[in-house]
């Protein structure tokens, strides 16, 4: 066994690998970018060295800085987790030429399904099932329109280098197969460097189904069943599970040879991923392989048992599986939901800040947690927004659903935006407990994004009633100040009105010893917390069953979120929610004057000068965020009265650049 490996990777996935290196008595080296000198993957592990500047082309992009850091630490072996290094085939000779070991599979096989054109060959070679296309590049706009009118509309073209859902165009029909052609060959070149680009049948209502395999140096090969990734946005993974609700015993093993024959076919070893895309009537099609660890993969650990990253390093010294494909059993039902530092009401757009406030749920069996991150830590602009993977068993796909959901709001995060109500809006919706799911459930359930789901009117009715019990303990502790005068001491009262939009809920309460019974629509429930104000989760029973609220005090009401849905509350006396109904409604400041960042970044150029007269259209700056050049334009016409920032200077969402008369 080892003695000592470095781990090329950060945050959550770099966490991972330590915690299983730490428990095979492993010694671990960090490495780590200027920025993360106080990242969580540093303190978990033995050592750290610096590798770099915090951009990642400069740091953990550096192939010679990590094999050097290895070197230095005298580490045998290198994990690469997920993204960066780890299927960069040259960076895998590399290693083993400076005498390393590489745990993951060999340089050949990277190389051979890094590329999309290629893999597919020898995928149909293998005998794997492809989706019915052309056969290699396409040479032309013209050609494409050939090659589509054959195999039939819609088509989709990609880049063969492509990666992360980049340089893919849909083509409807012969208008759109030019524009197409030329939007995916050009981002292909921008995105990869390389403009090749495939074309093959557009796959309608498609679920994306992966299978697990992992190989030997032995010519051992198993699988270790399916994920489903449906849940999408924008060709990204959002939430996964294991099982699939779509697949039975019959098509999972079928699947299941066919990513074991296509491992075999290019000499893989260590842990992979073999991509299908399912139709409607369940025929499958090979995407791709993925020669990594994937971030999905505690699903697969949940419902098998295993340890992936024990796996691939047993694989890695050498040793032999000790598991058969018979003896790999499915246990029950795992999802992941990814939490990510973005803002679904601004389009998902990321967001950076300090973590003033991080608790992960309480722990429990069924529940499994993967960060890379810790209260006071900061979310930065240099790398992948990920904060959390929420992970979760069940004996049914139900009960891993429910448990998903107590997690999601159990989640205690402040001082960055973040998905999470989106997350447990998803784990909510009819459709996708019903497990009827495609890559394109997002697009079609959340068309014009996500703003807090609407509660139901029973959920409306709980959240006021857990509302006027937080608002009666903010209440009781303010009639406790000490040295009021006798005989005349505040008594908070016990009929209470709650303002949600513009719905008001009377809610009258009684306190029971520890409990409360609030009595909302003739209808009496029980509550029971031991809730104190400032606490940002509300956690104890409603009815008899647990329930976690998380708080957040707005002026002086409350935002209530719960299961996805987010409840606004003022709650007032009923003399005061006679009056409150007589206030004029505040409007919201006119920011019409200024140009705002739409987002955190990097002012890179400002096109206009003080005095300046612009007309709707003309670009004004622009914004780099997450390695992307946002041009922003003037919405009409009009005269600069002032500059706000100056190129160089980071930007806060909203934060004002310029100044119009
Ligand atoms: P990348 O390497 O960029 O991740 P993939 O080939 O793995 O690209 O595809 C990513 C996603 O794009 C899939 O999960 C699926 O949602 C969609 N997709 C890819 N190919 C097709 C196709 N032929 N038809 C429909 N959707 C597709």
């Amino acid at each position: 066994m080892f003695g000592k490996i470095l781990i090329a990777n950060r945050g959550e996935i770099a966490c991972r690998v330590i915690r299983t290196a730490r428990r095979m008595g492993i010694s671990t080296v960090a490495v780590h970018s200027e920025a993360d000198a106080r990242a969580l993957h540093v303190r978990m592990a033995d050592e750290a060295v610096e590798i770099g500047p915090p951009p990642s082309a400069q740091s953990y992009l550096d192939a010679d800085a990590v094999i050097a850091a290895a070197r230095g630490t005298g580490a045998e072996a290198i994990h690469p987790g997920y993204g960066f290094l780890a299927e960069n085939a040259s960076f895998v000779e590399a290693v083993n030429a400076a005498g390393i070991t590489f745990i993951g599979p060999p340089a050949a096989a990277i190389a051979a399904m890094g590329d999309k054109i290629e893999s597919k060959r020898l995928a149909a070679r293998a005998g794997v099932s492809t989706v019915p296309g052309h056969d290699g590049e396409v040479q032309g706009a013209g050609q494409a329109g050939e090659i589509a009118t054959r195999i039939g509309y819609p088509v989709m073209l990609k880049a063969s280098a492509g990666g992360g859902g980049k340089g893919m165009r849909i083509a409807h029909s012969e208008a759109d197969i030019a524009e197409a052609f030329r939007a995916a060959s050009s981002e292909a070149r921008s995105s990869f460097g390389d403009e090749r680009v495939l074309i093959e049948k557009y796959i309608e209502e498609p679920r994306h189904i992966e299978i697990q395999v992992l190989a030997d140096s032995h010519g051992n090969v198993i699988h270790l069943g399916e994920r489903e990734c449906s849940i999408q946005r924008r060709h990204q993974k959002v939430i996964e599970e294991a099982p699939s609700p779509a697949l039975d015993a019959g098509i999972r093993a079928r699947m299941g040879a066919e990513a074991v024959a296509l491992a075999r076919a290019v000499g893989y070893v260590s842990a992979g991923t073999v991509e299908f895309i399912m139709e409607r009537e369940r025929h499958f099609y090979f995407l791709e392989m993925n020669t990594r660890l994937q971030v999905e993969h505690p699903v697969t650990e949940m419902i098998t048992g295993l340890d992936l990253v024990e796996a691939m390093i047993r694989v890695a010294v050498g040793e032999p599986l000790t598991l058969t494909q018979d003896a790999v059993k499915l246990f029950g039902w795992a999802m992941e939901a990814r939490v990510y530092a973005e803002d679904p009401r601004r389009g998902f757009m990321p967001s950076i800040g300090r973590l003033t406030c991080y608790r992960e749920p309480p722990a429990e069996a069924a529940v499994r947690v993967d960060s890379g991150v810790y209260e006071g830590g900061e979310i930065g602009i240099h790398y992948d927004p990920l904060i959390a993977k929420a992970v979760t068993w069940g004996e049914s796909r139900a009960a891993a659903a429910a448990a998903m959901g107590a997690a999601l709001d159990g989640f205690e995060i402040r001082g960055v935006d973040h998905n999470i109500s989106f997350l447990g809006a998803v784990m909510a919706h009819p459709r996708f407990l019903e497990g009827r799911l495609s890559t394109d459930f997002i697009a079609e359930e959340f068309p014009d994004g996500f703003n807090g789901a609407a509660p139901g009117r029973a959920e409306a009715v709980r959240l006021a009633a857990v509302a006027a019990v937080i608002h009666r303990r903010v209440v009781g502790r303010e009639a406790a100040i000490s040295g009021q005068l006798a005989g005349h001491e505040a008594v908070p009262g016990t009929v209470w009105v709650v303002r949600a939009d513009t719905e008001d809920y009377p809610v009258v309460l009684r306190e029971l010893g520890s409990e409360f019974e609030a009595t909302v629509e003739g209808g009496a429930h029980r509550i029971e917390s031991d809730w104190r104000p400032g606490a940002t989760l509300f956690e104890g029973t409603l009815d008899g069953a647990s329930l976690r609220v998380q708080v957040d005090r707005v002026g002086p009401g409350y935002t209530l979120f719960h299961g996805g849905v987010e409840f606004g509350a003022l709650v007032l006396t009923p003399r005061a929610g006679a009056l409150a109904a007589l206030m004029p409604v505040k409007a919201p400041p006119d920011t019409s004057k200024f140009l705002l960042s739409p987002m955190p970044g990097l002012l890179l150029s400002v096109a206009v000068q003080k005095g300046q007269e612009v007309k709707a259209g003309e670009e004004l700056a622009v914004v780099e965020a997450m390695k992307m050049e946002n041009v922003l334009r003037a919405a009409r016409d009009g005269t600069v009265a002032a500059l706000h920032a100056g190129p160089g200077d980071s930007l806060a969402a909203d934060q004002a650049i310029l100044e119009f008369e």
